[in-house]
């Protein structure tokens, strides 16, 4: 990187909780969730190289049990040992006494009109984290949650209130996707198409767990999404960003919000740490793979970054960047000063970029109703309809004796 063109030096990788934190103790109160182990083996914590070492050291078993294995979690997602019929039933036996399929288990959902539907989930210590399911006709999308909270206090975001909490395991992040595909089946509501790591946390905070996590939803014997339509969604860690695209082949979303440096360290503190010169000259230096395009998210909060100023500022900005951005018109919650803009500014704002060849979606606003908007995760809104409450409710019985395969309700 240039050492001109940058204002500031990028630090290590060292992100401190910008808002304090809820004590790690506040969640961990009262039982283990029913259904979850953490005692034992978490099996979707583990990569295929793992399972198959697991399964040929700790039980001694054939290597292609593993496969076996693999393919009853991740491909007929199964919810117990028990319906895991291609296995021996004293493999079954064995694999209960000292592993678990589960990692989190479905607490509530809640569901706007216009279908969007958040899934909270509770984990072993009982924090809970959230996915919103986001059905299009055309395609089906899945946003996961990758922390506890988030560290990283951008102003605009309620997850931010809650502080970091702590970073999801491999298994707990993966397992949402398990539970979304039983709770949402592909002959009712289609395939489960794209992947966004936007929900709960700052991915790239939890780099390796994620990294991990994302390797087994685009394996091929795995969750098999295409990498194509993965993403993950970053506010700006430079280190991490650097180091992704040699880890896997994913896409990449920043959440740069504003135009000056001013705004951004007042809106979003990691800006303080990798300010927008040294962050957009990462961007424009990063080698991607395949001809693919950045996504820029750019969150228009009204009347303070919205203004035709920095539609100017950002059309320079992005000079040499190759990408497409994304509007989104800021989702109120409560207890803010923020205003959502107004529709004729972003309409105004998208047209400005448009006229300089820049590619600019205005991203439509779903589940807002439901509190599953885009920064609106980590409190409730609207209650589940009475049939997804009981699709959950089989699943919470599912994964807590083990008996029944949720898609055949
Ligand atoms: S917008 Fe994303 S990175 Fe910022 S606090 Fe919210 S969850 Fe964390």
């Amino acid at each position: 990187m240039s050492g001109e063109k940058v204002r500031r030096e990028a630090p290590a990788l060292d992100v401190t909780p910008a808002v304090p934190a809820m004590p790690a103790g506040a969640l961990r109160e009262g039982a283990v969730p029913e259904g979850l182990e953490p005692e034992k083996v978490q099996l979707k914590s583990l990569s295929r190289e793992g399972l198959e070492r697991f399964v040929v050291e700790e039980l001694g078993e054939k290597r292609f049990r593993a496969g076996q294995l693999f393919n009853w979690m991740y491909v007929r997602h199964a919810a117990s040992f028990d319906a895991m019929t291609s296995l021996a039933k004293d493999l079954r036996t064995k694999l209960a006494e000292v592993a678990t399929l589960h990692s989190v288990v479905p607490h509530e959902a809640y569901q706007a009109p216009d279908g969007t539907t958040k899934v909270t989930f509770r984990c072993y210590d009982n924090a809970v984290v959230e996915a919103v399911w986001i059905p299009n006709p055309d395609r089906n999308t899945l946003c996961v949650s990758s922390q506890v909270g988030c560290a990283m206090g951008c102003t605009f975001c309620l997850t931010a209130k809650m502080g970091l909490v702590r970073n999801l395991e491999v298994g707990e992040i993966v397992d949402q996707v398990v539970h979304i595909r039983r709770l949402f089946p592909e002959e009712e509501h289609g395939r489960l198409t794209n992947i966004v790591m936007m929900g709960m946390g700052e991915p790239l905070h939890n780099y390796d767990n994620v990294v991990e996590a994302l390797k087994l939803m685009t394996h091929d014997e795995g969750l098999q999404l295409s990498n194509k339509k993965v993403t993950v969604s970053t506010s700006g860690l430079v280190p991490a960003i650097q180091r992704l695209g040699d880890d896997i082949t994913i896409n990449l979303a920043v959440s740069l919000n504003a135009t000056t440096d001013v705004v951004r360290d007042a809106i979003m503190p990691v800006n303080r740490r990798w300010p927008i010169p040294v962050l957009m000259e990462t961007l424009r230096t990063i080698p991607l793979k395949q001809r693919r395009r950045i996504t820029i998210e750019y969150v228009l909060l009204g009347g303070v970054n919205d203004t035709m100023d920095d539609a100017a500022r950002l059309v320079k900005l992005l000079k040499g960047v190759p990408c497409k951005v994304n509007l989104i018109p800021w989702n109120p919650h409560p207890g803010t000063a923020f205003q959502r803009p107004e529709p004729e500014q972003v309409a105004a704002f998208q047209e400005y970029l448009l006229a300089r060849n820049l590619n600019a979606l205005i991203r439509e606003t779903r589940g807002i109703e439901a509190m599953a908007a885009c920064g609106q995760l980590g409190k409730p809104g609207t209650r589940m309809p009475k049939r997804l409450r009981l699709q959950v409710e089989a699943a919470q019985q599912a994964s807590a004796d083990g008996a029944a395969e949720i898609g055949a309700l």
